[in-house]
């Protein structure tokens, strides 16, 4: 079983955290004359820095242990703080599933980690015999997993997940930004089992909540008290954590959303699917479709120009266009304006 100590760097183990003045003192009715804040405004306190009472609402939703939380400025402050905390610059690497989410690069570059990409097969699947010969490598330190996939739209194989997670020896980080649209299940029961995974997910897709920027990760209590030590201490504003608070007292609203969103997708697949200029339709788990078309770069740039903006993918899977399911008028409008495009 995987020892978190033994992964993480020796810099962050040795550092003495910042202590903010709210760290000192938690309770409520008091006279605060701490934290050099000025005593007028609705606004004036700092934030709790632990967010609290966000982690219970979230523990309590997602039936795992508070202690087990972290949030970040959206997943992006995750993955960056998953590099700070377990790969030393110019020497570890982490491993990556192309295509996949740009940011495990970006982040990896900026702080000087080697990225080494293995292509996803044909059906966008994870190739295990390719990954098996990396296990034994002490400087691969992190395998990043989005599941479902960004930009492909599809879930990787429970089993083969596992296996991956029981084998490899470093860190294992699922993201799962998109996985309130999917019909196979989360990886978030193995956070429990496994202390070597770290599982992401967020507010800003199926909660509609993108501008307020909150991720979530789910992992052993070790890693989440490095990521308390090392996170910029009021990570997420006090407005945007009543903000998240408010949606999660409304739950039903976020099912209805995610439901219309799955029968838009639905209706969207099969109209694409009907289009001449469509060559195929991938199967997706997420709220977006990614589809190949004979002229992507044509198909894009005709769509901007009729103001309708969706994501040319050309660069990264061959004329691969991908398609955020948005709403039935916003829908219908993409599809009336695709067939107008002749190719
Ligand atoms: N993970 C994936 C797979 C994504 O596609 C995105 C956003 N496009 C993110 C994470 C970023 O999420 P957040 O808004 O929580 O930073």
């Amino acid at each position: 079983m995987t020892d978190i100590n033994e992964l993480v760097r020796e810099n962050v183990k040795r550092l003495t955290p910042y202590s903010c003045a709210r760290d000192e003192f938690t309770g409520d009715s008091a006279i605060f004359m701490d934290a050099n804040e000025s005593p007028y405004g609705k606004l004036n306190r700092y934030p709790d820095p632990y967010q609290r009472k966000l982690k219970a609402a979230i523990s309590k939703i997602k039936g795992i242990a508070e202690e087990k939380v972290f949030l970040g400025n959206g997943s992006d402050e995750i993955i960056d703080l998953c590099f700070r905390v377990f790969c030393n610059p110019g020497i570890d690497k982490v491993l990556t599933f192309t295509p996949t989410y740009g940011m495990y690069e970006v982040s990896a570059s900026i702080n000087d980690i080697k990225v080494v990409k293995i292509a996803l097969n044909e059906m966008f699947q994870i190739d295990l015999q390719q990954v098996k010969p990396l296990f034994s490598d002490k400087t691969l330190k992190i395998i990043f997993i989005c599941s479902p996939n960004n930009p492909t739209g599809n879930s990787m194989i429970y089993s083969d997940v596992e296996y991956i997670i029981k084998n490899f020896m470093g860190i294992v980080v699922i993201d799962e930004a998109y996985i309130d649209f999917s019909a196979k299940p989360s990886f978030i029961q193995l956070v429990d089992k496994y202390p070597n995974l770290i599982l992401m997910q967020t507010f800003s897709k199926a909660f509609g909540l993108a501008a307020v920027r909150v991720g979530m990760a789910f992992s052993n209590p070790d890693t989440i008290k490095y990521f308390n030590k090392i996170k910029p201490p009021y990570n997420i504003s006090t407005v945007n954590q009543r903000t998240v608070l408010r949606r999660l007292d409304r739950l039903e609203d976020y099912r209805s959303q995610v439901s219309k969103i799955k029968k838009e997708r639905e209706r969207l697949v099969n109209n694409l699917k009907k289009m001449k200029l469509t060559e195929k339709v991938y199967p997706t788990d997420s709220n977006f479709i990614l589809i190949k078309v004979k002229n992507a770069n044509f198909i894009y740039n005709t769509l901007v120009d009729q103001r309708v903006i969706i994501r040319n993918r050309n660069s990264v899977i061959d004329n691969c266009l991908r398609i955020t399911v948005g709403t039935r008028n916003e829908n219908d409008k993409l599809v009336n304006t695709l067939k107008t495009i002749l190719i």
